[in-house]
């Protein structure tokens, strides 16, 4: 449902308990900036979202009699962490105590409380369900893991995903995957060409922050990849094998065995799409891999403008120009190519980014935008790409339906299609109740 006023700041006790502020209307953040936030910009707390509080940080609302911007004293800072397939607008907003602690790799998205109800500022991007939690039932992935791992028991792999993805992370890839339906996750390479500040399987010693799971040890051989990947691409609805996934470093590393694979994989079966989600640095190997059967990339990127990118990811011989390459290369194949796009309000939506986004579009042709939260720290990463300033900026939504008004064929969503949608309709072939 849709907000016709604000809704009340949060805060917490410290505790973990969480209480609204009825002085203080919630307030958004964008770059550097606190500012209201449209009341229609608000959604209810999707289901499967969390909240967190931050220690540290005070929140900054409106009051709801002078309309004044101040501090709630009352406790910490609240802010949501919204589900996948939904974008988040704006940021909590906070101002934070000398010595707060650095938040780990989650988003912080601005939260609200209206007639009893948590409320978002946020979009949904993807109509696909397979994220969805209450799709997930602990039996039948239990029983599916079982039957794998006995139909595998050599399969390092298949182990990995069992021990480590599926009951260690709850990654939801991999109880897809479980559950014998849609993307399955093929992690492959233990080692990254990249430094992003962010990282998610690699958190240098002098870094306060953990990543949120362990890089793979191992790398597998083509047939450990192809002996459960084909049967999946033969049995599951929607189907799909997904190279590059959040346990491992970069994938385009361990090309020589992808292209194996892919080409055994497709001597068995037809079916599927077979997509690689890269940091997009090695386009030869990209190449190759398109001679090889490849369907579709994802590259990552916090932005579309090299200074902003290569601040983030601080590349190992390569550069910004690669990135773009390797998405013309599987245009040039007829492939799918989409960007896992880091939305940070303020940045994302910033003029120059808008300029720079439409260039790439352009350049490139690409074929789709995977609007994704960014899990950091707000203030840590603005600091680490040394972004004290953001210039102008256009509102996320508005960036979105901008975009969406030059470049209608550009599709939108949060996951990687299957080869139904890419091929057949995009609006109704794929995951849904
Ligand atoms: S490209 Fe991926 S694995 Fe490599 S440093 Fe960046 S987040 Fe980590």
């Amino acid at each position: 449902m849709i907000l016709q006023e604000s809704p009340y700041l949060l805060y917490s006790d410290g505790k973990g308990n969480i209480f609204e502020d009825t002085s203080l209307y919630t307030i958004g953040r964008t770059g550097w900036d606190a500012i209201p936030v449209p009341e229609g910009d608000w959604i209810e707390l999707p289901d499967g979202g969390s909240l967190y509080e931050l220690p540290g940080r005070r929140g900054i609302g409106l009051d709801v009699k002078t309309g004044e911007m101040r501090l709630c004293e009352k406790g910490w800072a609240v802010a949501a962490f919204i589900p996948p397939a939904y974008t988040g607008l704006y940021l909590a907003a906070y101002e934070s105590e000398p010595g707060a602690p650095l938040l780990p790799l989650f988003c912080y998205t601005a939260a609200g409380w209206h007639n009893d109800k948590f409320y978002v500022p946020a979009v949904r991007v993807e109509q696909d369900i397979r994220q969805e939690c209450r799709g997930y039932n602990d039996n039948s992935i239990q029983s599916g893991l079982e039957q794998l791992l006995n139909a595998y028991p050599h399969n390092r792999l298949v182990k990995h995903l069992a021990d480590n993805c599926c009951n260690t992370y709850h990654c939801p890839a991999a109880r897809n995957y479980f559950m014998g339906r849609w993307e399955c996750p093929v992690p492959s390479s233990p080692a990254c060409n990249a430094n992003c500040v962010g990282c998610i399987s690699f958190q240098p010693e002098d870094e306060a922050i953990p990543a949120t799971q362990d890089r793979l040890t191992f790398k597998p051989t083509p047939e450990e990849i192809v002996e459960f990947t084909v049967p999946h691409l033969q049995t599951a609805p929607f189907p799909l094998v997904s190279f590059g996934q959040g346990c491992e470093g970069e994938p385009l590393l361990m090309w020589e065995t992808i292209g194996k694979a892919i080409r055994e994989i497709r001597k068995h079966t037809p079916n599927g799409s077979i997509n690689i989600n890269t940091n997009g640095s090695k386009p030869a190997a990209v190449q190759a891999l398109c001679e090889a059967g490849l369907n579709s990339i994802r590259v990552s990127t916090n932005s579309a403008r090299k200074h902003v990118y290569e601040a983030y990811y601080r590349p190992n011989n390569y550069s910004f120009e690669d990135i773009v390459e390797s998405l013309k290369v599987v245009r040039r194949y007829n492939g799918w190519t989409s960007i896992n796009y880091f939305v940070f309000p303020g940045m994302t939506d910033s003029v120059e980014e808008y300029e720079a986004l439409r260039k790439l579009i352009k350049d490139t042709d690409l074929s789709m935008i995977q609007w994704r939260n960014f899990n950091i720290d707000p203030d840590w990463y603005m600091g680490k790409i040394g972004q004290y300033e953001t210039g102008e900026y256009i509102g996320v939504k508005q960036l979105m339906e901008l975009i969406h008004e030059e470049f209608p064929q550009v599709k939108y969503g949060y996951f990687n299609p299957p080869a139904e949608r890419i091929h057949g309709n995009y609006e109704t072939d794929f995951a849904h109740w």
